[in-house]
């Protein structure tokens, strides 16, 4: 649908805009997230993209996963990190951030700030794989280097 969709910060000052729901992700035990709420912005029949809007609140993250559909990552508020395979990067607000098939990612908000992202995505896309034992280890090696 044509026209402008107002941005619409919440009262404290998460970001979101008119007519989009803000959906925010269920906790439980081990739930592999914390914090994260997510926004379609785009997503139409004739389009192979979906454009969301995620917000990680200050000290959360998202699921370490990997999936054979990349991500374009533009961060578009606050301060974290993004683990992508074994390296991980200091992010901020207009970074860009890619992620290559089947690369483990991860975004973490830094603990005095929260951190959002657009991000850009194939609407038809494969499940996320999350990493077992021993590629934790691995990766937990690789973290601490
Ligand atoms: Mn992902």
């Amino acid at each position: 649908m044509s026209g402008v969709r107002r941005f619409a910060p919440q009262p404290a000052g998460d970001f979101g805009w008119e007519g989009v729901d803000r959906l925010r992700y269920k906790e439980e035990g081990s739930a592999p997230f914390r914090d994260v709420t997510r926004q379609v912005l785009f997503a139409q029949p004739d389009q192979a993209s979906e454009l969301r809007y995620f917000e990680i609140a200050p000290g959360g993250h998202s699921t370490l996963e990997r999936h054979e559909h990349t991500h374009a990552v533009l961060i578009l508020r606050g301060r974290g990190s993004v683990r992508i395979g074994d390296d991980e990067f200091e992010i901020g607000a207009h970074d860009l951030v890619t992620i290559d098939p089947l690369a483990w990612h991860q975004f973490r908000a830094d603990a005095g700030a929260a951190l959002g992202f657009l991000c850009l995505v194939s609407r038809d896309r494969d499940r996320p794989q999350l990493p077992a034992a021993d590629d934790l280890a691995r990766l937990e090696r690789a973290g601490r280097r």
